[in-house]
């Protein structure tokens, strides 16, 4: 692991825990998929499979067109896969902070760029940048409990310049063709992340699953029964509590309900703030009938 300026660079086998370390408190529903285009592997100077450009260099020279080109606050991802399988960590765009990759949909994402042109007959990925891509994005989905789909790991391509979701990749219509027409070896549609990257992705997860799994049945193997049933009601009861806290957090703090809404408009230009509990907005209804002599038949 080795920090220089506004990155950490990270060998594949040290992403897991250092990842498994870090406290994030945004709701991770998804995580995205780009190619950089440029840099790619001639920008990288690559001779005989080794990139001669620095990694440093690559990733500075990144933050530096984000920020005095586009004009972004901070990197616009997250995390780079390099060619050889090291990972670049922005310090600049913490895992905290929304990334800056699919235009009006980046909230909730992991942006993840991967170093290179993958369109058709431009970089062919090589096979050591394929085995981390498919550990990262493993260990990403094991950490933030994300769904090895298209829905939720999603390609740049599947969205339109101005954010819409398009049902596939559509040249045309989609923003750009990242991660490359020839992604993966089988292109950037629907069908093509279906077909190895992501099954690739869930084998590793289950691998990852597994290996945690293995240093557990020891203890399952020596529980009575009883003690087994005992276990599962406890589990139960702890998971139904925190189901009724988060419910009732929810309550105390909610936008104006749909049957609230008349009550909220009458009285708005008096209410400064958008978000109340369920006893105020049920309050607020039953004014709001009052004043208008809108009796409830019963
Ligand atoms: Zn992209």
């Amino acid at each position: 692991m080795i920090q220089k300026g506004n990155f950490l660079l990270l060998e594949i086998s040290e992403f897991r825990p250092w990842l498994q370390k870090q406290k994030v408190t945004r709701r991770i529903k998804g995580l995205q998929v780009h190619h950089t285009g440029s840099p790619n592997y001639t920008t990288r100077k690559m001779v005989n499979g080794v990139a001669q450009q620095d990694h440093f260099k690559c990733l500075e020279g990144m933050r530096d067109y984000h920020i005095n080109t586009n004009k972004w606050i901070a990197t616009g991802q997250h995390l780079t896969l390099f060619e050889d399988g090291k990972i670049g960590v922005s310090l600049d765009r913490d895992l905290n902070m929304t990334p800056a990759c699919i235009y009006n949909n980046n909230a909730g994402y992991v942006g993840i760029e991967i170093i290179g042109c993958f369109d058709k007959g431009v970089d062919t990925m090589t096979a050591v940048q394929k085995q981390a891509g498919i550990h990262m994005y493993a260990v990403l989905c094991e950490k933030f409990y994300v769904p090895v789909n298209t829905d939720k790991i999603v390609y740049h391509g599947w969205y339109t310049a101005s954010g819409t979701r398009l049902s596939d990749y559509t040249p045309g219509k989609s923003s750009k063709s990242c991660p490359g027409t020839g992604y993966w070896g089988d292109g950037n549609t629907i069908a093509a992340a279906n077909k190895n990257f992501l099954p690739q992705v869930r084998a590793e997860l289950e691998r990852l699953r597994n290996g945690n799994a293995n240093t557990k049945p020891k203890d399952d193997e020596q529980m009575t029964e009883a003690e087994k049933l005992q276990m599962t009601t406890l589990e139960k009861t702890v998971k139904q509590q925190a189901d009724w806290i988060k419910a009732e957090k929810a309550k105390a703090n909610m936008e104006c309900p749909f049957w609230a809404k008349a009550a909220y408009e009458y009285y708005k230009d008096y209410i400064s703030d958008t978000t109340g509990s369920y006893d105020f907005w049920r309050q607020l209804v039953i004014n709001y009938r009052k004043d208008n002599n809108i009796k409830v038949s019963k």
